[in-house]
């Protein structure tokens, strides 16, 4: 069984209910990247955001 990784945005506080999965971590960075630019403006993920992203990430 492949590994997965899961990302939901209300693991970070947001009120959200995006979530989406990648095999790996970086196919699953840039999709959050283009969530959070989308949906909540923000055209950079700042260190403190991209910490609280990295540590709500969940392998499955
Ligand atoms: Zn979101």
């Amino acid at each position: 069984m492949a590994k997965k990784y899961t990302f939901a945005c209300r693991d970070i506080g947001m009120s959200c209910g995006f979530n989406t999965d990648a095999a790996s971590m970086d196919a699953l960075l840039p999709k959050i990247a283009e969530h959070a630019k989308s949906a909540h403006g923000m055209s950079r993920i700042d260190d403190a955001t991209m910490a609280k992203v990295r540590a709500a990430i969940k392998e499955a």
